[in-house]
Order: structure tokens, then C-alpha cells, then sequence
């Protein structure tokens, strides 16, 4: 089994500079941080670092600067955020005279370092430049899941220069998935939904041989109820991928997987908030100018039940059109009794994906999940299978001779 060394595995880290990766990349709107998700996140590993007196080095890439030193794109403009969470004074360092810049400073300070992808290294994942970023440190930590899927400088490189370590929020995301699909308890149910069948296939492949259920929602479904030759009327369906929703269906078939699709649907004839034209059918009454927009409640009822059967649960994407009332109806239901049957401890539930976590948000369940991340890309990359460079990087291969 494969493994990765934590911040109890660093040991004595008094007056040792610590450089920790971080996901600094935060939305701004008129100068200022809007949502500062991303700087929290980054609290629990540089507080306990700095509490044990090292000096800590944050790095971390902000907007796509391609390799040119830009004002607007400068790190320097989240300091006054980032002091504000953390509640320290943070000093910034910039790439000229850094090595003086971090000589000078003491036990348990924090710096921001500037921006990495002024190095056009750094998406090349050049090994130059992550032996400039290893001369500033003594030790290496990844905190950023959600920059892991790319082999850059800073992500992956970096980490075979230094002794490599996972911080607390990267540690938190790799335990929390290890559970939902590494080695879950059984059974497990997955939750796809979203808008198309295309940007997710990679994660309905994987997901369909390890999964017991897995459950279809949001637009894909369509796509699916349509290869099955369910008339879906004007609903948003990717009509040309239905051999390739068969194949899926063929393979959970063989795995053992059970797949559920919608069996009642809330349809509209006009996409708008509450439109006249509402109401929930059976799939096979659903009209030529009709558009499904959202599960029905007879189904909702029927995945329930599914998930009170299973113990762990990993979800992306939302079951409807959750941005337009009342077409969260279904979401919004499924995620709290996901939520409720968590809190029980009945089961382990994982979520992740922008929509599906405003999605949670909006359901007013997030913190009631076992576990939501917020890493995106990076999230969908672990739901497709495959190995994220950053997390190889700090990976090591326990060998036991009972292994071999
Ligand atoms: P995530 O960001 O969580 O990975 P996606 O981006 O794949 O999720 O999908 C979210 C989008 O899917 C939302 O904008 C939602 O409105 C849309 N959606 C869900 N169900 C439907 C539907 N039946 N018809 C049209 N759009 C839908
Ligand atoms: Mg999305």
C-alpha cells in the first residue's frame, strides 16, 4: 500500500525553513479577496508550523501569468487578506534577493513568496526551477490538493529535491478519499450528476467498477434515459454519445454495479424560476416541447432508500437545474438525507465539484458531510482514477516482505 509523511513525521522543525505549497489562488473582485476559502484552508499546517518555531515559506502560483512578472498578478496584493485570517503579520518576498529576504527572517515568522508561475519553469515543472524554490528551504510540505493534478515545479518536482511532507488539509483530503473509494466500506454508492455525459465519462468508467451503486442525475441522465429509447423531448441530452452510454451501462452490468436512473422527472416546457409549465411525470410521458430540468420526488424517495443501505457514499454533481427554483428540489433532498444518515455515522459521504458544493451550500449541509472538497479539477482527476502528480510525489511505496 502506498503511503505519505505527514507534518508528525517532520519532527523538530525550530529555526528550519519550512516551504509550503499552497492554493493562494483566490478570486478577487475590485482589489480585494471575494471568498477566502482557500487562505483558511491553509491555517491548520502554517500555524502549527510557525507555533513550533520554523520559519515558514508560503509558495504558490496566482492567475496564469505565463512566465512574465505582471503587478496585477503579484502575491503581494494578498497579504492584507491573508494577515487578516490568520490574525499574524505576514512579510511578502519577492524573486529578487529572496535568499537575503528569508536569511532575515526569525523563528515562527511567515512569508508569502511571490508568485511561482513568474518562472515559465514552473509549468514545465523544470527542474531548475524547483531547485531554486528547494535552495530557499530545508524541508517541503504540500498543502495544495487542489494544485496536485499538475506536475508542476512547485508540485512535483520540488518534492524529490526535499524531504517531502503532506500538510493537514492535503492529509485531511487524502484520508477522506482513501475512505470514500481507496478502501471504503461497503456498500458504496456514487452520486453523478451534472450537465453532460462528455465531461464525466472518464468518472462513470472508473466509477462503475467500484461502486455497488451508482446514481445517474442532472443532464447525463437524460443522455442515458435517451440511449435506453426514453423520449426526453427538448431536454439537454448528448444524443450522439449513445452507444457510449450503452457501453457504460453494459459495464456496470458485468461489474455488478447497479445503476439507478431517474423513473419520475420534473419537466418544464420554459427554463425560468417556478414557470407555469411545471410539473413531475413519469419518464415515458414526457412531451415533445418538455425539458426534464430536475429528478422527480417518487425517485428521490427511491435513492434514499438506496443510500440508507450503504455506508459509504461519494457524490459530484448536482441532480437538476439547481440554480433556478424549484429545480433543486431533488438535490436538495438526496444531500440532506446524505447529510443525516452521516451524522447518524450510518455512513461516509464525500462530495466534491464546484456546482455540487454551492449545490450543499445552497442545501445548508456542507458542514454535515463527512468530508467536501473543494479542489475541483484535482477532485474530478481522483473520481477519473487517475494518479495526481503532486500526491505521487509525496507518495512512498511501503514494501513489506509479506508483499512480495
Ligand atoms: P460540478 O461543478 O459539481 O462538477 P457540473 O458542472 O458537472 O457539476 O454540473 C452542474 C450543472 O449542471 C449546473 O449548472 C446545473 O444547472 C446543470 N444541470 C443539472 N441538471 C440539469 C438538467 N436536467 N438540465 C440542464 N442542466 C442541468
Ligand atoms: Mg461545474
Amino acid at each position: 500500500m502506498t503511503s505519505f509523511k505527514t507534518l508528525d513525521d517532520l519532527g523538530d522543525v525550530a529555526g528550519k525553513r519550512v516551504l509550503v505549497r499552497v492554493d493562494l489562488n483566490v478570486p478577487m473582485a475590485d482589489g480585494a479577496v471575494s471568498d477566502d476559502t482557500r487562505l483558511r484552508s491553509t491555517l491548520p499546517t502554517v500555524t502549527e508550523l510557525a507555533d513550533k518555531d520554523a520559519i515558514v515559506l508560503l509558495l504558490a502560483h496566482f492567475g496564469r501569468p505565463k512566465g512574465e512578472p505582471r503587478a496585477d498578478m503579484s502575491l503581494r496584493q494578498i497579504v492584507p487578506a491573508y494577515e487578516a485570517v490568520l490574525g499574524r503579520p505576514v512579510r511578502f518576498i519577492d524573486w529578487e534577493g529572496d535568499a537575503e529576504a528569508v536569511a532575515a527572517l526569525a523563528p515562527g515568522e511567515i512569508a508569502i513568496l511571490e508568485n511561482s508561475r513568474f518562472f515559465g519553469g514552473e509549468e514545465k515543472n523544470d527542474p531548475a526551477v524547483a531547485g531554486r524554490f528547494a535552495g530557499l528551504g530545508d524541508f517541503y510540505v504540500n498543502d495544495a490538493f487542489s494544485a496536485a493534478h499538475r506536475a508542476h515545479a512547485s508540485t512535483e518536482a520540488i518534492a524529490r529535491l526535499l524531504p517531502a511532507f503532506a500538510g493537514r488539509a492535503m492529509e485531511a483530503e487524502l484520508t477522506a478519499l482513501e475512505k470514500a473509494l481507496g478502501a471504503p466500506e461497503r456498500p458504496v454508492a456514487a452520486v453523478v450528476g451534472g450537465a453532460k455525459v462528455s465531461t464525466k465519462l472518464d468518472v462513470l468508467r472508473h466509477l462503475v467498477a467500484r461502486v455497488d451503486h451508482l446514481i445517474i442525475g442532472g443532464g447525463m441522465a437524460n443522455t442515458f434515459l435517451a440511449a435506453r429509447g426514453v423520449d426526453v423531448g427538448k431536454s439537454l441530452a448528448e444524443h450522439e454519445l449513445g452507444a457510449t452510454a450503452l457501453e457504460i451501462l453494459d459495464a456496470a452490468e458485468r461489474a455488478g454495479c447497479t445503476v439507478h436512473l431517474p423513473y419520475d422527472v420534473v419537466v418544464a416546457k420554459e427554463f425560468a424560476p417556478n414557470p407555469p409549465s411545471l410539473r413531475t411525470c413519469n419518464v415515458h410521458e414526457i412531451a415533445a416541447d418538455e425539458m426534464i430540468l430536475d429528478v422527480g420526488p417518487a425517485a428521490v424517495e427511491a435513492l434514499a432508500d438506496v443510500l440508507k443501505t450503504c455506508r459509504t457514499l461519494v457524490w459530484n454533481g448536482p441532480l437538476g437545474a439547481f440554480e433556478t427554483p424549484p429545480f433543486d428540489a431533488a438535490t436538495v433532498a438526496l444531500a440532506c438525507i446524505a447529510a443525516a444518515l452521516t451524522q447518524g455515522n450510518d455512513l461516509v459521504s464525500v462530495a466534491g465539484g464546484g456546482d455540487t458544493v454551492a449545490a450543499l451550500n445552497q442545501a445548508g449541509v456542507a458542514d454535515d458531510f463527512s468530508f467536501v472538497s473543494t479542489a475541483g479539477g484535482a477532485f474530478l482527476e481522483w473520481m477519473e482514477g487517475k494518479e495526481l502528480p503532486g500526491v505521487a510525489a509525496l507518495t512512498t511505496v511501503n514494501q513489506t516482505s509479506e508483499d512480495e
